[in-house]
């Protein structure tokens, strides 16, 4: 899937998330690191691939994003596995932990699921795909959804465009439109 689509589909599951079970009060910097977290989560990945957008919004990042291509296996391999999942999730830990002091009054642990939503969110979309992905790494099967290769979708194609992308925007909205009272409930209690 595309950087956009990958976009979409982390925003679209934290808000089916928040949904099926919202926070009582969130903080303003709650909100927006989640946001945050959650897009990166979403896109982080496809670092194993020097095209990503990650790697073209650095100006040497195409020779960083071929180094760390060749160390995580190439494109799909580690960083789309429940293995890679876990470090990741770990490093992100890590790192807020670090941050902790300067974050104040922030609720790590939802931004930490903000991310990890957006991770799985990832993994979910590529399985779409016709390359799937190599879950139970290092085991190297690659899943999909349906199992039958044919029937998947390929990336960047018309069907990610014309159909994934516009069903994932109807349900975030339908999403939004159906919880509304949750989302003020939630947006007024922001302090
Ligand atoms: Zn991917």
């Amino acid at each position: 899937m595309t950087g956009r689509t990958h976009d979409l589909a982390a925003f679209t599951s934290l808000v089916a998330v928040v949904c099926l079970n919202p926070p009582a009060t969130i903080s303003l910097s709650t909100l927006l690191l989640s946001l945050l977290a959650n897009q990166i989560g979403g896109v982080l990945p496809d670092i194993d691939q020097p095209t990503a957008p990650f790697w073209r919004n650095l100006p040497i990042g195409n020779i960083f994003g071929r180094t760390f291509g060749k160390l995580a296996g190439g494109h799909r391999f580690i960083t789309h596995s429940v293995l890679g999942l876990a470090i990741t999730g770990f490093g992100f830990q890590a790192l807020l932990t670090f941050l902790g002091p300067i974050l104040g009054h922030a609720d790590t642990g939802f931004i930490w699921w903000a991310f990890i939503i957006g991770l799985i969110s990832h993994l979910l979309m590529d399985s779409f795909t016709k390359e799937g992905v190599p879950l139970l790494l290092p085991i190297p099967w690659h899943f999909g959804i349906p199992p039958l290769k044919a029937l998947r979708i390929t990336t960047g194609k018309k069907v990610e465009g014309l159909i994934v992308f516009p069903l994932l925007f109807i349900a975030a909205t339908t999403l939004f439109i159906s919880h509304h009272g949750r989302f003020i409930t939630l947006l007024h209690s922001i302090r």
